[in-house]
């Protein structure tokens, strides 16, 4: 009859469309095999990190950190916060042995795109603008405080005071800051500013900020993880395997600038046609091609890319590419989170969509959130087979059979989506058996941790001084 032909073709349809659908996801599912792999390349490019020899893509950066915090940490700090979702002015004040006593006053200043993507001067002149509302917000004008600068892009450091900016990432372009001393570029637009003074102490890269707050809690953090608008770890290393210091003894904290996985091709088996177009379009392709497999500020980028791609192929959004799917970085890590949490039902999916400028039906929403579902959870495999890398070196650093370690941990897309952080945690037992993992969620992580490392430099200036 007609009736039971019109449902047989409608079945074949849905049937075909699934077909498509799976076939257009199926290499982002990574099998346990390629997880591993991703695992040993990731080992095998942070120990060439560590040799001093040539440029490698991750750069395993040295901190000048050498040790966690211990306690004793006192006094009134400065710290900014630059290169996150927010840009941040802090002020925070220790009380010595008494962790739960810290006080923390801050601020959250918008940095707006031409700034970010303008002249390094006027970024700078921004961000001592921030500084100057701050300090009247405070009535702290007068005192030179001694001041952390949390920094969170690649820096060459040479001291804890000056760190030599090597790319930029994430959406900053801002000119003349590439090569050049990042502290110099901030105590010349204070200068510039005539207007106060302040002592910059050190400047810290939010991974290595993160770990230091957690370590002020809990003493087995010894890794900092930020799974956020951008992508990095860093842990304590063994000075005698960094090779570009010198000095056998002890630790020190390596930022491993873990993005930049994949730049020399090491990912290409695993990147998908979507990775390559959204590298293509960035501010900085070719890249940090870990990042944008793994980070907030990417991940949008590459659902929307696959919808274009499902919609041109007529199995999306009834085959109209509208305007807005045409617009670069509508789904902000806070929709995807959205789309993806279980208790939403499909209706309000639809009406997410709806209010993105997105007409669905419902078919299209149940697609939506598998896509999403899909993308974000080979995120959290590749950032958890990244760590799993990172604490078996630190086992096998120590010789020992089982190794018991805390993760400091920060993040939008760490904290904000509902599925993230319980993959990337699953990731890394599965593929790190011998390891306990802990993981921290650090509140105001890099910023107090900027402070906390301010604290130490300042005390050990003070020692060299008597
Ligand atoms: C930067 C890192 C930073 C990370 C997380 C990356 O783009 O290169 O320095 O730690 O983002 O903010
Ligand atoms: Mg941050």
């Amino acid at each position: 009859s007609k009736g039971a032909a019109l449902v047989t073709a409608v079945a074949q349809r849905l049937a075909s469309q699934k077909r498509k659908v799976d076939e257009t996801l199926s290499p982002f599912r990574l099998s346990h095999e390629q997880l591993q792999l991703v695992k040993a390349r990731m080992r095998a490019g942070l120990e060439a990190g560590l040799k001093r020899k040539g440029s490698t893509a991750i750069k395993m950066l040295p901190s000048f950190v050498y040790r966690t915090p211990d306690g004793t940490e006192h006094g009134k700090y400065l710290a900014l916060d630059l290169g996150g979702t927010n840009f941040r002015a802090l002020l925070v004040n220790f009380k010595k042995g008494l962790q739960q006593n810290t006080r923390l006053h801050h601020k959250i200043y918008t940095i707006p795109l031409e700034i970010m993507q303008g002249t390094g001067e006027e970024l700078f002149d921004h961000i001592v603008q921030c500084i100057s509302d701050f300090l009247d917000y405070m009535g702290m004008k007068n005192a030179r405080l001694p001041l952390g600068f949390t920094f969170s892009f690649p820096c060459r450091q040479t001291s804890l005071d000056a760190g030599i900016l090597v790319t930029w990432t994430k959406g900053f372009k801002a000119t003349d800051c590439e090569g050049e001393d990042v502290v110099g570029l901030l105590r010349e637009a204070i200068k510039r500013r005539e207007e106060f003074d302040l002592d910059v102490v050190a400047v810290v890269n939010d991974t290595v900020g993160t770990m230091m707050t957690c370590a002020y809690e809990e003493p087995t953090c010894e890794i900092g993880l930020i799974a956020g608008t951008g992508s990095n770890a860093c842990y304590m290393e063994e000075m005698r395997n960094i090779e570009m210091i010198e000095g056998d003894e002890g630790r020190m904290c390596v930022n491993m600038e873990w993005g930049a996985f994949g730049d020399n091709g090491c990912l290409d088996d695993i990147r998908t046609e979507y990775d390559r177009a959204v590298d293509d379009f960035s501010l900085n392709p070719g890249k940090q091609r870990y990042e944008k497999m793994c980070s907030g500020m990417y991940l949008g980028e590459i659902v929307r890319n696959i919808l274009i791609d499902m919609t041109k192929r007529g199995f999306l959004f009834r085959g109209q590419i509208s305007e807005t799917l045409k617009t670069r970085g509508i789904f902000e890590t806070k929709f995807l989170s959205q789309i993806e949490s279980d208790r939403l039902a499909l209706l309000q999916v639809r009406s997410i969509l709806q209010h993105l400028g997105l007409d669905s039906t419902c078919d299209d929403s149940i697609i939506v959130k598998e896509v999403c579902g899909t993308v974000s959870h080979r995120a959290a495999q590749l950032c958890g087979a990244g760590m799993a890398a990172v604490v078996d070196k630190i086992r096998e650093n120590r010789g020992l059979d089982h190794l018991n370690i805390t993760v400091g941990v920060d993040g939008t897309l760490y904290k904000l989506h509902p599925h993230f952080s319980r993959i990337m945690h699953q990731t890394v037992n599965e593929l790190a058996p011998q390891c306990n993992v802990n993981f921290l969620l650090s509140e105001d992580g890099s910023g107090k941790g900027a402070a906390l490392i301010t604290a130490v430099g300042c005390r050990l200036r003070q020692e060299l001084n008597n």
